[in-house]
Parts: C-alpha cells; sequence; structure tokens
C-alpha cells in the first residue's frame, strides 16, 4: 500500500512525488510518455531554446557593433537537435533525481478505478493494481483543436508537431494570439517566415494591462507580423501544397488567406485518458475536474493539479499546486493564490506580470496609485541597447498593497520574481522601493517603478 499514487509525471505530478517522499511519504508515480510532461518535452523548454536561438540572430543582426553579421543564418537541423539534447539532459536528469527520492515510477498508461485504487496497463501490455490513500491527478492537457479544423502534421500543425518540424515555411498563420501564439510567431518570423496572426477577441494577450498588449502589438507589426483581431475562423484546408484559411473579419467580411502552414494555438483541454469522470462520479467544471480550494476533488482522498484543472495553464502553477496538494495531504489547508501566479511571455520582447490590472483595479473600485518606469531611462537597458520597455506598479493608495506587476521589456520573465517575492511576503510598495539594488541592472527598474508610486522616482523626469 503507497501513501500515494499520482497519475501523470509533469511539472504539477513529479514535483508532488519528490515532495511528498521528502515529507517521508510512500510515493507512486505512474506516466505513460517521458517524465517531465508536456513543459520539458514540447512546450516550455522546446520555446526557449529556439528563442534563445533566434534571439541570437536577431542580436547579432541588429548589432551597431558587429560587422559581416547580414550574412549570418540558422541551421534549423542544428536548432532542433540541440533543442532534443537540452530535453534528453533535462528529462535524464529528472529521472535520477526522482529515483533519489525512492519515488517508484511505473511507465504506462494510469487509469483511477476508484478512490485510492488505480490501474497500470503497463507499455508492454500487462496490467497491475495498485492500492495507495490518497491520489493525485495531474494528467495535464493537450491542444485543443476547434472540430471543423484537421491536423496533419505537415500543413496544419499544433505546437506537438511544431517543435519537432526541421523546416520552415515561406509563410504561416497562427490561429490564437495568445502567449504561445506569439512566442511561435516570433520564432518563425526571427526564422524569415511570412506570419500572420489571427485572434478571435478583440486583442491579442487579451488577459495582460491594455498598454503592454497595445506595446507588444506595436513591436510586432514593426517586425512585420501580420495581426488581424476579431477574426472568426471558418475553415482551414489545403489546397495545391497550400493552406486555405477562411475568416470572417471585424465587418463579418469573409476574408481567405493562403499559406505554407498553419499553426494552430487556440488554446489546450485536459487529458482524461483513464480518468472516466462520469463512471467515477468525479465532479467537472466544463471540460476540466472540479477541484476546492484545497485542489481536493468530489471523490475522497482524490486531488487533481495541474492544467487538469484548468485556470492559467503554466508549469509554475502546476508544481504550486503539487506542494500545496502534498501539504493538504499531510493535514494542511493550503491553496494557490491566482492572484500570485506569474504570466510570462518570451520573444519579441518579454512580457512579466502578477496579479491584477490597473483596470480590474479600478472596476474593483479600490483606490490605486499607478507607478511607471520606462526602460529608457535605465541604464542598464542602454548598455544592452534594449531600451523599449515598461514597468508598471499597481497599489492600493491606502495601504500601500501591492496589487499588480506588469513589465514588458528584456528580462522581464526574471524581474517579475521580485513582484511576486514582494506579494507573497506582503510587502508593501515602499519597501518593493526601499531594498537597494546592483547598478547598473535591470532590477532598479522595478525599484524606480515602485519609488515612482509614491512620486519619487530618480531617474524620471519631474511630473508636472
Ligand atoms: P503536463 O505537463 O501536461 O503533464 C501531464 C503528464 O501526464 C504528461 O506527461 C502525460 O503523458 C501524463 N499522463 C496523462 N494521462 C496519463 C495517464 N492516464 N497515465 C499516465 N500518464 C498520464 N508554461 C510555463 O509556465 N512557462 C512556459 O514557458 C510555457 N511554455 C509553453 C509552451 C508550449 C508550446 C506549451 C504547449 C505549453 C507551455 N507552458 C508553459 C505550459 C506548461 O507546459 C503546462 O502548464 C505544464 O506542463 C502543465 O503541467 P502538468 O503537470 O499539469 O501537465
Amino acid at each position: 500500500m503507497y501513501d500515494l499514487a499520482i497519475i501523470g509525471g509533469g511539472p504539477g505530478g513529479y514535483v508532488a512525488a519528490i515532495r511528498g517522499a521528502q515529507q517521508g511519504l510512500k510515493v507512486i508515480l505512474v506516466e505513460k510518455n517521458s517524465l517531465g510532461g508536456t513543459c520539458l518535452n514540447r512546450g516550455c523548454v522546446s520555446t526557449k531554446c529556439f528563442i534563445y536561438d533566434a534571439k541570437l540572430l536577431e542580436a547579432a543582426k541588429t548589432s551597431q557593433v558587429l560587422t559581416g553579421a547580414e550574412a549570418l543564418s540558422i541551421d534549423l537541423g542544428k536548432m532542433v537537435a540541440r533543442k532534443r539534447q537540452v530535453v534528453k539532459t533535462l528529462v535524464s536528469g529528472l529521472g535520477k533525481i526522482i529515483q533519489s527520492h525512492g519515488i517508484d515510477v511505473v511507465h504506462g498508461l494510469g487509469e483511477l478505478i476508484a478512490p485510492g485504487r488505480i490501474r497500470v496497463g503497463a507499455i508492454g501490455g500487462s496490467t497491475k493494481e495498485y492500492e495507495a490513500r490518497h491520489v493525485i491527478l495531474a494528467s495535464g492537457s493537450k491542444p485543443a483543436v476547434p472540430a471543423f479544423i484537421e491536423v496533419d502534421g505537415h500543413y496544419i500543425q499544433t505546437t506537438d508537431e511544431a517543435l519537432d518540424s526541421e523546416d520552415i515555411p515561406g509563410s504561416l498563420v497562427i490561429i490564437g494570439g495568445g502567449a504561445i501564439g506569439l512566442e511561435m510567431a516570433y520564432i518563425y518570423r526571427t526564422l524569415g517566415c511570412e506570419v500572420t496572426v489571427l485572434e478571435l477577441l478583440s486583442d491579442i494577450i487579451i488577459n495582460e494591462e491594455v498598454e503592454i498588449r497595445r506595446a507588444m502589438r506595436i513591436l510586432m507589426e514593426q517586425r512585420g507580423v501580420k495581426i488581424n483581431l476579431n477574426a472568426k475562423v471558418k475553415e482551414v484546408a489545403v489546397h495545391n501544397e497550400k493552406v486555405e484559411v477562411t475568416y470572417e473579419d471585424e465587418t463579418d467580411q469573409a476574408q481567405t488567406l493562403r499559406a505554407g502552414r498553419v499553426l494552430v494555438a487556440t488554446g489546450r483541454k485536459p487529458v482524461l485518458e483513464g480518468i472516466d469522470a462520469e463512471k467515477l462520479g468525479l465532479n467537472s467544471e466544463g471540460p476540466f475536474i472540479k477541484v476546492n480550494a484545497r485542489l481536493e476533488t468530489s471523490l475522497p482522498a482524490v486531488y487533481a493539479i495541474g492544467d487538469v484543472i484548468g485556470g492559467m495553464m503554466l508549469a509554475h502553477k502546476a508544481s504550486a499546486e503539487g506542494e500545496a496538494a502534498v501539504a493538504n495531504i499531510l493535514g494542511a489547508k493550503k491553496g494557490v493564490k491566482p492572484d500570485l501566479i506569474p504570466r510570462c511571455i518570451w520573444g519579441f520582447t518579454e512580457i512579466g506580470a502578477v496579479g491584477i490590472t490597473e483596470e480590474e483595479a479600478r472596476a474593483m473600485g479600490r483606490p490605486i496609485n499607478v507607478g511607471k518606469f520606462h526602460y529608457m531611462n535605465s541604464a542598464a537597458a542602454q548598455t544592452i541597447e534594449d531600451v523599449n520597455g515598461l514597468v508598471k506598479i499597481v497599489g492600493d493608495t491606502d495601504t500601500g498593497e501591492i496589487l499588480g506587476v506588469h513589465i514588458i521589456g528584456a528580462h522581464a520573465t526574471d524581474l517579475i520574481g521580485e513582484a511576486v517575492l514582494a506579494m507573497t511576503t506582503e510587502s508593501a510598495v515602499e519597501e518593493l522601493a526601499a531594498a537597494i539594488r546592483p547598478h547598473p541592472t535591470l532590477s532598479e527598474t522595478v525599484m524606480e517603478g515602485a519609488m515612482d508610486w509614491s512620486g519619487l522616482a530618480i531617474h524620471s523626469p519631474k511630473k508636472r
């Protein structure tokens, strides 16, 4: 009898397994594919490898001091091979870490038969049942493709296929202007492909600050990406080695685009293979498994975490939920507050954001001040020739509570960690401003933004 059985070895499941073992639980982890899940094998790591390579090329080509850089290009085969090697290194390292904690890893399809009972159909065909006092479902997500689109893996792809392709089409239509669509747009555009983004909603990355969205759109358009908003895709079909995408534009007129390839980035849906919610009496919320604030499902001693429960589909959210679920199994009453989960995007530039936006705070009737700092005024940003950026701090005027921090610009995805730390430790905006930052670094932009919240930024012109 195990203390804890986990279905799914992604950043939710494997973190829960390690944390459980560290706390003395006897843990079994079931994974049907490769340890590390979407994130390690076909998500976070693959995209960031490609974005790093694309950035190298872009930095060289736009450098004011390098000569001969115009002739540089990326070897696609090597780029994909490097990514595969990074994934291999990380997956194998993860396997060793998990093994070192004495966790039993079973490779196969895990099935929840009843609370406390799982069955694993091993790769070789045999099946075996296991009992555990607690179960965590961490089966993750897969691309959600509209029913009228048929992914053929070549002309019509999702990121699963795109991140393993060794060729770049001359033109690409990306359906979906969320974080994944934008990161892929950057990779393809930098590799010389004509990119058009079709977004159903009135803006790309709709959950981010208006100012940040606008800045991102401008940057993308400056780099030659076409963005069509309020575009409702109706049909995607392959004709004569091209894909035709028909959509209704904002005036309800039918438009057709022809491209070498289409990437469908229209969101993700839960993986529920082996989890028959209806048969088990497991409550759902839309397509996702329903949990309460402590990550408990409707079944006794069965928890669910990560992408399979919906919300922000991010690796660090899945991991935080994994830790919280284990804490709860051990008697705590922990949840993961959405307002403390950072949201990050890489590519054309970086976005790092946490908490609520200025508009949301105003709509809630909170008395707020907004502090801002432009990268243009940062010595560090000038030294790295990346002055296009903004830090925005939204804080409660009466209490100094930090409600949201929104950063667009170089290294925003690292900088946002400062804000998350401050918000997690319930520091006030003044404390975020008071900590001494090394000079010249981009961390000073967060300090100055927080200073500006009180009207006291040093490296900004006096406000009228
Ligand atoms: P998953 O990582 O999907 O893992 C679930 C695992 O469960 C899988 O390995 C699957 O094989 C296994 N499984 C499912 N059912 C069973 C079963 N019945 N039996 C056994 N095993 C099973 N997030 C970020 O935070 N930062 C990023 O930069 C980022 N970039 C991304 C880029 C792309 C292209 C994509 C697609 C996603 C990206 N994400 C990113 C999201 C991130 O990958 C997911 O949020 C994260 O992987 C979710 O973790 P999880 O453990 O819930 O599920």
